[in-house]
């Protein structure tokens, strides 16, 4: 799963990237990968496995991860091969979901590349070049389609549908909260992979001042709320600079200057979350001995292919799951307890597997 972190140059995208790769590398025992430079791996944070792989004794404890993906580069007109241009428009085409940084913060060091800072102006630039990428997306799709479309009654049925997305996009809206009629529908608009179609987190980027509260008495961020709103995306408000400073702080530092500023996590462990969470996925948990680990699946995953994120041979000699409650586990000290307690089930093929299921796996080799 991989996130696209965009934005105009000089907004904190950077900055941000590397608070979280750091971060990733140092809060969590995973083996931080950098897979280029402009990728980072970075650990889900979940206090679930840490309290399990002490009730197992685990040798380790791995978390879920993420990828984001640093995309610089985007400037006005590169749809039309400004900057990077198209370079920077198919390296967010492969990601599963954007964060988009919007600069809120104030700083007459750090130059805006149109002069003066407003978010929603900012956000309407990028958005703009998404758009016009997706247009000529949709206009190649509308070209080939429309040949066949006179005797073809599928092709015809998809012709309307892309005249119906154009003209969405035409008006300046993004793709992201088109209605489609019918599975067919949902198929051929899928097939398309627009930018505009991605779910999108902003980034509000604040000062440290507006931190406290959120971003409440920032009229930039307010107004990305609005929008956000429109759009049925999520913001949060967060400030680059500090994140870049707590990620290089061990663990109890962190925690004191956290409460300095009165907050209860980092943003980045809001901004991580927030993302699993917008992707769709949850996690279950393995926990034994040699490790304790969570898996990364999307909500309404079955036990077989659950099964199957740990080994393909598990899907296919699946026979049951053997399933606890991670709370009900620690409350009872023991998976024998808290089956004493009837709170172990065996569940079969049909079963969906729930968040925060600790799972063992029955099956034929
Ligand atoms: P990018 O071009 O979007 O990757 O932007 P950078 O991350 O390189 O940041 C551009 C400049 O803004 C750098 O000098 C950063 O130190 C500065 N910067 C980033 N985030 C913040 C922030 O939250 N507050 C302030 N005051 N400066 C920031």
């Amino acid at each position: 799963m991989k996130l696209g972190i965009v934005g105009l140059p000089n907004v904190g995208k950077s900055t941000l990237f590397n608070s979280l790769t750091k971060a990733g590398a140092e809060s969590a025992n995973y083996p931080f990968c950098t897979i280029d430079p402009n990728v980072g791996v970075v650990a889900v944070p979940d206090e679930r496995l840490k309290l399990l792989g002490d009730l197992y004794h685990s040798k380790k404890v791995t978390p879920a991860v993420i990828e984001f993906v640093d995309i610089a580069g985007l400037v006005k007109g590169a749809s039309k091969g400004e900057g990077l241009g198209n370079q920077f428009l198919s390296n967010i085409r492969e990601v599963d979901a954007i964060v988009h940084v919007v600069r809120c913060f104030e700083d007459s060091n750090v130059v805006h590349v149109d002069g003066n800072v407003n978010p929603l102006r900012d956000i309407e630039t990028i958005n703009l070049e998404l758009i016009f990428s997706d247009l000529e997306i949709l206009e190649r799709r509308i070209a080939k389609v429309a040949k066949g479309a006179r005797m073809d009654k599928d092709q015809a049925k998809e012709l309307a549908m892309l005249e119906r997305v154009k003209e969405r996009l035409e008006d300046g809206k993004l793709a992201i909260g088109f209605e489609t009629e019918d599975e067919d529908e949902e198929e051929y608009f899928k097939n398309l992979n627009l930018l505009t179609a991605k779910p999108v987190i902003y980034a509000a980027n604040v000062g440290e001042e507006d931190l406290a509260n959120d971003g409440a008495d920032n009229a930039g961020v307010q107004a990305v709320r609005e929008y956000a709103k429109e759009t049925g995306s999520e913001v949060f408000a967060i400030c680059a600079q500090i994140e870049e400073e707590i990620s290089e702080l061990d663990d109890e530092e962190r925690q004191m200057f956290l409460d300095d500023l009165g907050l209860k996590e980092s943003g980045l462990e809001k901004l991580i979350r927030a993302s699993y969470h917008l992707l769709g996925l949850m996690s279950f948990l393995t926990s034994g001995e040699d490790e304790t680990r969570a898996w990364t699946i999307k909500q309404g995953t079955k036990a077989p292919q659950a099964a199957g994120k740990i080994h393909t041979d598990f899907e296919r000699g699946f026979i049951k799951a053997e399933v606890v409650n991670y709370k009900d586990l620690l409350e009872n000290g023991s998976l024998a307890a808290a089956r004493e307690k009837g709170l172990v089930r065996m569940e079969g093929k049909e079963y969906v597997v729930q968040d925060g299921d600790v799972i063992l796996f029955r099956f034929n080799v």
